[in-house]
């Protein structure tokens, strides 16, 4: 997105045009010219919105704790074991047959995600992405705990290895690893359920080699990103981060300086007519020092603003301390801030909004209609069809029924059409399907030699659960053509 960025050495008001300092475009703030990590220290925020973050905090951090554990019809809200392909959502069984339906489910995701960015930026980031809310709201709160604001964690990094030091920086590093073992143990409950999750924790790591190795790595990946790695998962390898350049457009809300407002920039001056006429900000630079991503928000939208809102509380703070109205840096678009008019209903978000209505009516359809059973009829590999001495045709299958239920399934199978095709099941025809099972079948289709009228006849079988039908199923049944028979 283009955005205006640090007005700093001139201000044309209204304008387009302005003189930016681009430089910021050229780095990023964490790292130096040399390659090397600048470590951040950002200030402690404080404030409204860091309250209200506090408060969505707490409600989505109970969700993803309790999760695993949380049952609908005793069976979990979320599971997606990638392991045995076996995905849980709400309650409903997914399997990799639903490929369809997987497929539908991640475009009507991602164009909502379009859809959602287009409209309100990074809103997401900033308020219910696991990665901010554990590092600004957990890891970052427990340094701040231990080791003080930013001059004193800085101070404390300067110190030799003595007493303090090691107390606090063991105490902190220890804590660290103990909530990435309880985070490590809640993301495995999602992939493997929380059964296995359990026993993993209370049978012997020999009896779970693969699940314990699981939990080491989950437990070390999370370590590193929070207590080492931070914001730079943000900043250089999330790809919604990197999105933002062709997502945001400039009606979207993003949080953004109103260098309207702002500029130019300067400490304040009693008024005199020597004095030059200053904006807003008093260039104190605490929306830069509370950063946690260490970028000034007054060179415009960047990508890696992950939209925290500390900016936007520490000059809140200091607005009110200057007697100035608040919101100096607020929620706000670019066309908001330089037209006065917050447009919502853009042409593009119009067009996103069809294109996801569509695509949600598509989903519930296709949900809707889902069958409990899949069945998939292959013809066996390298047989012919047979010619009976009654004067019937008949084709080898191999029938393979998926249970997508939690329950048991009594099943039938019968030809629909035509009429004169039987279907036959040397090993019975009752079916009894395990739930969540998967159950394979050898069958023939037979055909009066006069019912086949060319090479490949398709027949239709029903799959029947009691009286009710599940679903049909098309077979090509491989015959003569007359002029051979
Ligand atoms: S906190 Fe506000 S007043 Fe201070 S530098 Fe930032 S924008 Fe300017
Ligand atoms: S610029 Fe403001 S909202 Fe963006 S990451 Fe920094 S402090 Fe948070």
């Amino acid at each position: 997105m283009i955005q205006e960025g640090k007005a700093s050495e001139a201000v044309e008001q209204g304008s387009e045009l302005y003189q930016f300092d681009e430089e910021f475009r050229n780095s990023i703030s964490t790292v130096d010219e040399s390659g090397h990590r600048v470590w951040l220290y950002p200030k402690k925020p404080s404030g409204t919105y860091h309250n209200r973050r506090i408060v969505v905090t707490v409600i989505l951090l109970a969700l993803f704790f309790a999760g695993p554990f949380i049952q609908i019809g005793g069976r979990p809200i979320l599971l997606l074991n990638f392991f045995e392909r076996k995905f849980v959502v709400f309650g409903q069984a997914f399997w990799p047959q639903d490929f369809v339906l997987l497929a539908l489910t991640l475009i009507t995701f991602f164009v909502f995600v379009i859809l959602f960015t287009v409209v309100f930026g990074r809103l997401w980031c900033g308020w219910a992405c696991p990665q901010t809310l554990f590092m600004e709201m957990v890891f970052r709160k427990i340094e701040y705990w231990i080791e003080g604001d930013a001059n004193q964690q800085r101070r404390l990094d300067r110190m030799p290895w003595n007493t303090e030091k090691i107390t606090k920086k063991g105490f902190k590093q220890l804590l660290f690893l103990l909530l990435s073992i309880i985070i490590a143990h809640i993301a495995m409950a999602y992939l493997i359920g929380k059964d296995q999750a359990l026993a993993i924790v209370q049978e012997s790591p020999s009896e779970h080699v693969g699940g314990f190795m699981g939990m080491v790595a989950f437990t070390g990946i999370f370590y590193s990103v929070f207590a080492y790695f931070r914001e730079q998962a943000c900043v250089v390898v999330c790809p919604y981060g990197r999105l933002q350049g062709v997502l945001l457009i400039k009606d979207s809300i993003v949080v953004a300086y109103d260098w309207l407002r702002g500029e130019p920039r300067g400490r304040r001056r009693k008024a005199s007519a020597e004095a030059p006429k200053t904006g807003d900000c008093i260039d104190c630079k605490l929306c830069v020092h509370v950063c946690p991503t260490g970028i000034d928000i007054r060179n415009g939208t960047q990508l890696e603003c992950v939209n925290c809102t500390a900016c936007m509380d520490a000059c809140d703070d200091i607005m009110v301390k200057i007697n100035k109205p608040k919101g100096l840096i607020r929620y706000a678009s670019y066309n908001s801030i330089k037209n006065g008019i917050q447009l919502l209903f853009t042409p593009r978000v119009i067009g996103y909004s069809v294109v996801l209505l569509a695509l949600i009516t598509i989903l519930s359809f296709t949900l809707a209609t889902r069958s409990d059973v899949e069945t998939t009829v292959l013809k066996v590999p390298g047989t012919l069809f047979q010619r009976t001495d009654d004067g019937f045709f008949t084709n080898l299958y191999t029938i393979e029924f998926v249970n997508k239920t939690f329950d048991p399934l009594q099943l039938k199978v019968k030809v629909e059409s035509p009429s004169t095709a039987t279907l036959v099941l040397p090993e019975g025809s009752d079916i009894l399907l395990p739930a969540e099972g998967l159950m394979k079948r050898m069958c023939f289709i037979k055909l009066p030699a006069d019912a086949i009228s060319e090479a490949r006849t398709i027949v239709i079988i029903g799959v029947y659960q009691e009286d009710r039908l599940l679903e049909k199923v098309k077979v090509k049944f491989v015959g003569p053509v007359k002029s051979s028979r």
